[in-house]
């Protein structure tokens, strides 16, 4: 009843030429896999790249992060209506590496993931625990703190617009990935969470990604959980048939 939903973060990697022969090989081998969203989020710079190489196709191109605002004197930053319009239609929020890195925090997701709503993008908004986190039995409580402080600011028609990544930190780009029960859990949990503040259709309609270290080799499991409607999907994502085989899974 969920469409998959299968994303791939390029992060910092790729040029324009590589962006252009990535797609080349990777269009046709994921041209009948019709029944699933398909998304890649390039750099910016390369956004029109992938644009144009995927023009006529079903897949889609997403930013990897926006600003809040839609202009002004923010040195260095892209607002939602440039993404537009460069040809996105997607964007992914609150990436752990942005939280990381960057100083992201839950109150900045929800800015981000308003203003993308309002730019006409489809966010993809990522939650997850660090290691010390599950290690001392604190994962849900930390979901629930990432839910309330960003995702639960939505409206109910604002929410309906987005998926939720899950992506434990400690299994981005380690090769160490959560077990299938492991993101089960977490996605019942998160899927809690939503029925809780915006009620049980939502729960059930609500797509829940899962990323870290997500391979050909284990995305079929992953995707056989009733809770994964998706992956979303760093390293594995920049070889076109990796990444096509996990499209296919
Ligand atoms: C990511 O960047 O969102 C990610 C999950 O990376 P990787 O698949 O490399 O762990």
């Amino acid at each position: 009843m969920r469409t998959p939903l299968m994303a791939g973060n390029w992060k910092m990697y790729k040029s324009a030429s590589e962006t252009v022969e990535f797609f080349e090989q990777f269009r046709p081998l994921v041209e009948a896999a019709n029944d699933r969203d398909i998304v890649i989020a390039p750099t910016f710079v390369n956004i029109p790249a992938a644009v144009d190489s995927v023009r006529g196709s079903h897949i889609g191109i997403g930013g990897q992060n926006l600003h809040w605002a839609k202009e002004g004197a923010f040195t260095g930053e892209i607002s939602g209506p440039m993404l537009k319009t460069v040809g996105a239609d997607w964007v992914i929020i609150g990436h752990s590496e942005r939280r990381q890195y960057f100083g992201e925090t839950d109150a900045t997701v929800l800015k981000r993931t308003i203003a993308a709503l309002e730019a006409g993008l489809k966010p993809i908004v990522c939650v997850g625990e660090k290691l010390e986190d599950r290690e001392s039995g604190a994962t849900n409580d930390v979901l629930k703190t990432q839910f309330d402080g960003g995702i639960a600011g939505l409206s109910a028609e604002q929410f309906a617009q987005i998926a939720i990544a899950y992506e434990p930190v400690w299994a981005i780009g380690t090769g160490k990935t959560a077990t299938p029960q492991m993101a089960e859990d977490a996605h019942k949990a998160i899927r809690a969470l939503v029925a809780g503040k915006f009620g049980a259709d939502a729960a059930a309609a609500t797509r829940i990604l899962y990323g870290g270290s997500v391979k050909p080799d284990n995305a079929k499991i992953l995707m056989s959980e009733e809770d994964i409607d998706g992956v979303l999907v760093g390293g594995a994502a920049l070889d076109p048939k990796s990444f096509a085989a996990i499209v296919n899974f």
